[in-house]
């Protein structure tokens, strides 16, 4: 489907984008125990990038763990199906733990409530979430985001980690993605 779309115009620059993770990381460490452990994990494939940026400007002396799960909502279309399932799970437990899930954006808010009630399930002691994008325009459920990067307008978005149809996650700035 990526080949009736191309890539459009900036929304969202490097530089901003830079200088918004880095103040993200800040808050994030600053609502951290000092020398308390984090694990972050970051949800695949869109939060890769965000994640490895982010978890970069946290200070050497938070104790962080890095982790990954995967979740499908979206396949290959632009259109949300509402549908979500675990495609890759945790390599271990978070009971106790203080867990920072990271996302690439949230839309209708669907993915993210449903993972917010798998990890509630699991019993970590504490459980925050970080957003570079959010699209509050198009919410259909609500859900408690601590951080989030940038509001932005109900447009399809590709870059910095975000792709469409497998593409543009490579670009280092967010783009709107327009029909070809
Ligand atoms: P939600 O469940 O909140 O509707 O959607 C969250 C997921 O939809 C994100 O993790 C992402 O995979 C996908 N998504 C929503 N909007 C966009 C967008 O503008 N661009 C891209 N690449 N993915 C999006």
């Amino acid at each position: 489907m990526s080949s009736n779309y191309k890539i459009g115009g900036i929304l969202i620059s490097e530089r901003e984008i830079c200088e918004r993770v880095r103040s993200l990381a800040e808050r994030i460490a600053s609502d951290t125990a000092p020398g308390g452990d984090l694990l972050v994990v970051g949800i695949l494939n869109g939060a890769a990038i965000f994640l490895s940026d982010l978890a970069r400007h946290m200070p050497p002396e938070l104790d962080v763990r890095i982790d990954f799960m995967a979740i499908s909502s979206y396949g290959d279309s632009t259109q949300s199906s509402g549908a979500v399932r675990i495609v890759k799970d945790l390599g271990g437990g978070i009971e106790g733990k203080d867990v920072l899930i990271v996302e690439d954006i949230i839309d209708t808010g669907l993915t993210l409530s449903y993972l917010i009630d798998i990890m509630l399930t699991r019993k970590p002691a504490r459980l925050r979430t970080c957003v570079l994008l959010d699209k509050h325009e198009r919410r259909e459920r609500p859900v408690e985001v601590d951080y989030c990067g940038f509001q932005i307008p109900d447009a399809f978005v590709a870059g910095y980690g975000l792709d469409c149809g497998g593409k543009w996650r490579h670009l280092p700035a967010i783009h709107v993605v327009e029909l070809g």
